[in-house]
């Protein structure tokens, strides 16, 4: 199924097709049927605000926003800030500008900090009945005592203390008189129990630490596992989706819930997506921004929503991958070429055609008078009747591709060479007659002749020529910077590390390539940060935030060889 063409023309809001059959919309369709929440459906997407978000992010986005859109219900974004000393405030910014980039808009803004009271009284609650206590045992300890898959773990020495004990302690965690680490509260559940996420895990800790909402009003932080569920709860989530690696977890969320008596949440977990030749780990991400490995975040060759959307990526390509990758049970790995076709077959339709010449070869047309020109007729967007014509200027010195000359033709070479006559696109057949070299036998000129009949591109005779090049008008073009970029890792998965050599060693040394003088027709002179054209014949380019005044900056989204689209021929329908 391919609707992507009416959902790139519906703009701004997420469009409601295509929609993949997927296990949890199932899931869904039978709570809907059986009543289990009154007809409600609501989800809610949970990023921790400590990096920005990358396009695996947008995969759980566009399914959270996405499935209750469809079912008439509620989204909360919710931030998970249970580690003070991780976030801060420019993700917690970052994440909103990149949820409404995408297209959605959330019901209700949440923090897990907005419940720290509430898990704080729950916490004593827990000691009350008996199901919490405080532990005394090091961290490293904890460990140990833990057991592994194979070995059942060991009571802590500490967890029997009486209910009155384990109140007073964890009073006393709270009003500061313990330092970091020295004690911490755990569930009191079942040292044995096969999922070691049930061997008493730990709920609280002793953190010193300013938080980025809350500042020092605390001291012990819940731990993600135990603020996580009943966030959703308190939000009366219905259906919590997450990826696969919480499946051992919902065991622990289930747990509290049902030791609360409160609202029963559904954990549904999916795959996690991967793309190959990229990174989805915040972590990994934060570590490339900080050893300057990147320009920042929002570099274009990040996977980062900033990062894609600077290179010029649009929100319903994005939308548009999400909805095709679908969701499973098993987590794979995507082709990054899979994604790059999305983006070109929704710039095919938008995106106004300009002739750009990156690398410069300066034509003479030794007939056409000299200080003459002539504007010719160019078409905006063949794939969009309603985008018009404009008007390119044409003299007699033009700059074309250095790769669209050949001196010695090899074999099914069809651009210019001496000799032969090729079709200036909008403009007139030439045919070259001689070349200029420099003292490196480097060609810096090529003469040629045009013939006037021949404007706009067809022979009053009928004579063919086999090949249509683009080009700029020395006089008229504007020197522009154009960014090209390659895939940030070589490797195909670039977790993939020899023992000893880190992730990052297998960065792509030649992801960025400046070009600083190209060439580019005088209607681009000034464009707008984040406006995207096809250069005709070079690819997607979308103008980039450095461009000054008289100086434009364009980063090269994708080219437009589409090695995807060829993989789906060969293989039927997506
Ligand atoms: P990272 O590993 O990159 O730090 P995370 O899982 O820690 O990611 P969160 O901020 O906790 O990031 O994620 C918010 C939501 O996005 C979670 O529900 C998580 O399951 C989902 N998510 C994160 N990464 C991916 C991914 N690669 N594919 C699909 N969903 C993801
Ligand atoms: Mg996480």
């Amino acid at each position: 199924m391919n609707t992507s063409t009416a959902e790139a023309k519906a703009g701004g809001s997420p469009a409601p097709e295509p929609r993949p059959s997927n296990f949890i919309r199932d899931i869904i369709l039978d709570d809907l049927k059986t009543n289990k929440y009154q007809g409600r459906v609501q989800t809610r997407f949970p990023p921790e605000p400590n990096g920005y978000l990358h396009i695996g992010h947008a995969k759980a986005i566009c399914l959270d926003f996405g499935l209750a859109d469809e079912f008439g219900g509620h989204t909360n974004l919710r931030f998970d800030d249970t580690n003070p000393e991780k976030e801060e405030t420019e993700y917690v910014e970052s994440i909103q500008e990149d949820v409404k980039w995408l297209g959605f808009h959330w019901d209700g803004l949440f923090y897990a900090s907005d419940y720290f009271d509430q898990l704080y009284e729950w916490a004593v609650k827990l000691i009350k009945d008996g199901k919490a206590y405080v532990d005394d045992l090091s961290a490293e300890e904890i460990r140990k005592y833990r057991g592994t898959l194979t070995e059942p773990g060991k009571d802590s020495p500490y967890r029997n203390r009486s209910v009155e004990e384990n109140l007073n302690l964890f009073e006393r965690m709270r009003a500061g008189e313990f330092p970091d680490g020295s004690r911490v509260l755990r569930a009191k559940i079942d040292m044995a129990s096969p999922n070691l996420n049930m061997r008493d895990p730990v709920m609280y800790r002793i953190l010193h630490a300013e938080h980025h909402r809350t500042g020092n009003k605390w001291c012990i932080y819940p731990m993600y596992d135990y603020a996580h569920g009943q966030s959703d709860s308190l939000e009366k989530v219905t259906h919590s989706m997450c990826t696969l690696e919480f499946e051992d977890h919902r065991p622990l969320y289930n747990w509290f819930i049902q030791q609360l008596g409160i609202f029963p949440t559904q954990q549904i977990e999916f795959d996690r997506l991967n793309l190959t030749h990229t990174l989805l780990s915040k972590r990994k991400l934060l570590q490339l921004v900080q050893e300057g490995r990147v320009r920042g975040w929002d570099d274009p060759r990040m996977p980062t929503l900033s990062g894609i959307r600077r290179r010029g990526y649009t929100p319903e390509a994005i939308r548009n991958f999400c909805a095709s990758i679908g969701v499973s049970k098993t987590t794979g790995s995507i082709e990054l070429a899979m994604l790059e076709h999305f983006v070109r077959e929704d710039l095919n339709q938008r995106a106004p055609r300009v002739m750009a010449v990156l690398r410069p070869l300066k034509v003479v047309i030794d007939n056409y008078p000299e200080n003459q020109a002539e504007e010719m007729d160019a078409v905006n967007n063949p794939e969009d009747a309603t985008a018009g014509t404009r008007k390119v200027p044409f003299s007699r010195v033009l700059y074309i591709e250095q790769d669209d000359f050949r001196e010695d033709p090899p074999k099914g070479y069809f651009r210019l060479s001496l000799g032969r006559e090729v079709r200036l696109r909008y403009g007139y057949f030439i045919t070259c007659k001689s070349i200029v070299k420099n003292d490196r036998s480097e060609v810096v000129e090529v003469h040629c002749t045009y013939d006037p009949a021949t404007r706009g591109g067809n022979a009053p005779d009928g004579r063919k020529v086999k090949s249509t090049i683009h080009w700029v008008s020395a006089a008229h073009g504007v020197d522009a910077e154009a960014r090209i970029y390659e895939n940030l890792f070589s490797k195909e998965n670039p977790s993939d590390v020899e023992e000893g050599r880190d992730v990052l060693d297998n960065l792509n040394p030649n992801s960025l390539e400046v070009i600083p003088n190209a060439k580019i027709e005088p209607s681009l002179a000034n464009p707008t940060a984040g406006s995207r054209y096809q250069f005709e014949r070079l690819g997607y380019f979308c103008a980039d935030p450095d461009t000054k005044p008289g100086k434009p900056v364009f980063n090269r989204t994708v080219a437009l060889k589409d090695t995807w689209a060829k993989v789906e021929k060969k293989h039927g329908a997506r």
